[in-house]
């Protein structure tokens, strides 16, 4: 069995210490690529350097949205140049964060049409984060990221009907651990509706652990298979036919060597 972590941290204080062992952890629990993701510009140097050590490991770089009031000219250039890395497979984490507001919206706005242009001008895709922002996410979506090929809202955890509109506009779904949450009835709806050429896994460690290791505070892509088991079962379907599925789905979308 074939996992891909979509979204993980690995740079990270609370992981960056022990990724060998880490990395070994997650080949045994059959989760054998991880797409590293970079949040400021000091984190997409590390995400890149660290891609570059591991053989099935890829970077993403982007500036989040809680570190939007930061970006220069300079930051969006940095950015580039580490885009065209060949283990750079994404732009992003990038979107609007209106719950934490460590931004002003304006500088969010701004920051994310930025990113946009972009990963169309570089042809990558895009992996969006979004928090209480839905409906201005859409409409920057819809005026600035026309010419990008792929999108993906990642740690999804909306509704149905909001899920509906995401997929009516080609984008993907990426979920994290917090399907598996006992409060989260809506999400797991909206995995429902999701089809598995739009769906795609990640944990997002070291937060976000799923049940049953929830208690367990670092997450860590090993396990990532709570996750996948519990979307199978939603699903009603075998986990090999859900990995190998859900797997083909994130390849084609990064566009990873198969
Ligand atoms: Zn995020
Ligand atoms: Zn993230």
């Amino acid at each position: 069995m074939e996992l891909i972590d979509t979204h993980c941290h690995l740079t990270f204080d609370e992981l960056a210490g022990d990724v060998p062992a880490i990395v070994e952890r997650s080949k045994a629990a059959g989760v054998t690529a991880w797409i590293t993701v970079g949040t400021d510009p000091n984190e997409n140097q590390k995400a890149i350097e660290l891609a570059n050590k591991f053989a099935n490991m890829y970077a993403a770089v982007g500036i989040h949205p809680h570190d939007a009031k930061t970006v220069t000219v300079g930051t969006i250039a940095q950015l580039k140049e580490l885009a065209q890395n060949e283990k750079a497979v994404a732009i992003g984490e990038t979107g609007l964060d209106y719950h934490y507001d460590l931004s002003l919206h304006e500088d969010q706005r701004r920051v994310f049409a930025q990113h946009l242009e972009l990963a169309a001008e570089l042809n990558l895709p895009v992996i969006i984060h979004s928090r209480k922002a839905f409906d201005e996410t859409i409409e920057i979506l819809d005026r600035h990221g026309q010419d990008v090929k792929k999108i993906v809202f990642h740690c999804f955890s909306g509704s149905a009907e909001q899920a509906k509109i995401i997929l009516s506009k080609g984008y993907h779904i990426s979920f994290t651990g917090v399907v598996t949450f006992k409060n989260a009835n809506r999400t797991r709806e909206a995995a429902k509706v999701v089809p598995l050429d739009r769906l795609m896994l990640e944990t997002d460690c070291p937060y976000m652990s799923p049940e049953p290791m929830r208690k367990q505070k670092i997450n860590e892509p090993a396990f990532l298979i709570h996750t996948a088991k519990f979307l199978a079962d939603l699903k009603g379907m075998d986990l090999s036919d859900f990995a190998q599925a859900t797997t083909t789905t994130t390849k084609a979308f990064f566009a990873l060597p198969v």
